[in-house]
């Protein structure tokens, strides 16, 4: 088994131009390339032959990150990690996770006209289909460097996360295609400095995050990140996108979504990195519409959430006996029953009010 999320994972066999397809080929649920597949099989024993030595850069994290999941090493992680089911408002000695929605953020400052600027990505909205995931792991001079093994635990958690949230999804129909970028950028710490003004995150982010988006070939600021998405989505032909930031630099907070992509240190603060998978999950929550659910977010058991509008009925604070275990309340592999709303999943049984993934 491949890590915590108890699914059925296994390596696919390989595309090949020309190639027959499967009379029912099974979900894939991430995709690094033609030949690095993971799909859910029932025959879990299935690993594809696959020639490693001809997989290209992303291919390769991500059968690196596949093989680390398996090890039994990570599942004992897996299995003691810290502050597991704890609420996300944390309990005295954990951090809290509030603070790490965009509407918590002063708005960015609006974008001005440059001819480089290029029309913003569309909204993500559903959580079906093609998923694009950029992830921007960014690495520094010094300390800030990102260590291969650093970079290996990150596509690896990644991979968990999204496992969990794809393989939730009731019409199995999710699958992420991953771009993956490693920007080395020489941009100095910002440790130590206090943010001030309107909009602290963008002060601690823009410095290392400008950087990062000039060494993949973006301009700067949120018109670069807009037009990362727009290109990724466009490139693996995805019903939506988002993009994932992962640094050492210091940050406002430690994991935090404004609009369309997120933001994560690589300690995950007090939760620490075993839990980089849950946090990222929760994060990616937001992108797609899902409100916090734990008592220090200030939820309420109201309002109208994801494309279905549902109300957010396991708010910690109203819900019966504080609501049940879920991703986007307390640190657990499960979710209540709104978040697959807020999430956007294809419902089957409500195939009427169900569009299909990337019309809306
Ligand atoms: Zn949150």
């Amino acid at each position: 088994m491949a890590g915590d999320v108890n699914l059925p994972e296994a390596l696919l066999t390989p595309m090949t131009q020309g190639g027959a397809a499967l009379a029912a080929p099974p979900p894939v649920l991430h995709e690094y390339g033609p030949a690095v597949r993971i799909g859910l099989s029932a025959a879990s024993a299935l690993h594809a032959p696959i020639n490693e030595a001809g997989l290209n850069a992303q291919e390769r994290l991500g059968i690196e990150a596949f093989k680390l999941r398996m090890r039994a090493s990570y599942l004992d992680a897996k299995e003691n990690r810290p502050h597991r089911s704890a609420s996300w408002s944390g309990d005295g000695d954990q951090p809290q996770q509030h603070r790490d929605q965009g509407r918590l953020v002063p708005p960015a400052p609006p974008i001005p006209p440059a001819p480089l600027a290029v029309p913003q990505a569309p909204v993500v909205r559903r959580l079906a289909g093609r998923i694009a995931v950029g992830l921007v792991i960014v690495s520094g001079p010094g300390d800030l460097e990102m260590t291969a093994a650093q970079q290996q635990k990150i596509v690896a958690e990644v991979q968990n996360g999204l496992s969990f949230l794809g393989g939730r999804a009731p019409a199995r129909d999710v699958t992420f295609t991953y771009d993956i970028q490693v920007a080395s950028i020489t941009t100095p710490a910002v440790a130590g400095q206090n943010a001030t003004g309107s909009d602290p995150y963008e002060q601690l982010e823009a410095p290392w995050r400008d950087a990062a988006l000039a060494a993949i070939g973006q301009p700067a600021g949120l018109s670069g990140i807009a037009r990362y998405i727009k290109t990724i989505k466009a490139a693996r032909s995805a019903h939506a996108a988002y993009c994932a930031f992962f640094t050492h630099y210091q940050l406002q907070h430690f994991a935090y979504c404004r609009g369309d992509y997120v933001v994560m240190h690589y300690d995950n603060d007090g939760w620490g990195t075993d839990n980089l998978d849950r946090v990222f999950a929760h994060e990616t929550g937001h992108v797609f519409g899902a409100p916090d659910e734990y008592a220090l977010s200030g939820c309420n058991c109201a309002g109208s959430h994801g494309v279905y509008g549902r109300p957010n009925l396991n708010c910690e604070s109203c819900a019966d006996k504080g609501g049940v275990p879920c991703i986007m309340k307390s640190n657990d592999w499960a979710m209540c029953t709104e978040t697959p709303y807020h999430l956007g999943y294809t419902m089957p049984h409500l195939a009427g009010l169900s569009p299909a993934a990337g019309t809306v």
